[in-house]
């Protein structure tokens, strides 16, 4: 494919260091997917390009690109950056495993559709306070279905009821009715109310989430919960994940 000259819209989540004084960085845009961009000579201390490049920054970036590989970074404008993110250890460690996460469930120049909105809403909302570890569950169970997980959670998955007392079950791939739960004994045994948090934190458009207020012992359960329909579903190996949980520990 020609290699053309275009703007995009995204947010910046990884970079490295390059040959000598050049930048790789990930940006994950509005239309084009995630792209691995080059900037060269941006580390040079005249260089304009590696003040955009700084991680949550977010803004247009004009791009030399074929649509595969590196696409070559020219200039940008109207860079922003997410200063709250960028400046909290904690704020960072959730905003670096969510893009990490969204990064692992596309290949490079997918569309990510509703997915973009999605991941911009969650950094919003974490730059400006919002409880982080529930704006990551909310991702991370929204992105179940960017990995080919998507779980039935409208209602039980063996008989259709809607409401009810709920538990989930991953052999089944969904919620079991309580008159159901003998289909899987192996079921997460959760409290209904821990079931309606995960069928809330999915199911919901996430720009309605902002109220949901969630207390620590359920917010504990749902965690764990969706730690196990991941490993047992998807089976990533995240860094930013395991350091996390580290931090997590140690708070
Ligand atoms: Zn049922």
């Amino acid at each position: 494919m020609a290699r053309e000259l275009k703007e995009v819209q995204g947010i910046i989540f990884k970079r490295q260091k390059f040959h000598e004084a050049d930048l790789l960085a990930k940006i994950v845009t509005q239309k084009n997917g995630i792209i691995t961009m080059i900037a060269r000579g941006a580390l040079r201390p005249k260089s304009k390009l590696g003040a955009s490049l700084l991680n949550f920054s977010f803004g247009t970036y004009v791009i030399y690109s074929s649509g595969q590989g590196l696409s070559n970074l020219r200039t940008y404008k109207n860079v922003k950056q997410f200063d709250g993110i960028f400046n909290d250890l904690t704020k960072n460690a959730y905003a670096s495993f969510i893009l990490d996460l969204a990064d692992h469930a596309f290949i490079e120049y997918q569309n990510i559709g509703k997915y973009y909105d999605l991941l911009f809403y969650a950094l919003q909302k974490i730059d400006a306070g919002t409880d982080p570890e529930m704006i990551t569950q909310m991702v991370q169970m929204q992105l179940l279905a960017a990995y080919g997980v998507a779980p039935e959670l409208r209602h039980c998955v063996i008989c259709g009821k809607e409401q009810g007392e709920f538990d989930y079950s991953i052999k089944q791939g969904g919620i079991l009715c309580s008159q159901h739960f003998y289909v899987d004994s192996a079921r997460l045994h959760l409290l209904p109310k821990e079931t309606a948090v995960l069928r809330t934190i999915a199911l919901l458009p996430f720009e309605r989430l902002g109220t949901v207020k969630i207390n620590s012992a359920t917010k504990k359960a749902t965690r764990k919960a969706i730690d196990r329909i991941y490993q047992e579903t998807i089976d990533l190996n995240l860094k930013t994940k395991k350091f996390l949980d580290e931090l997590n520990l140690s708070m």
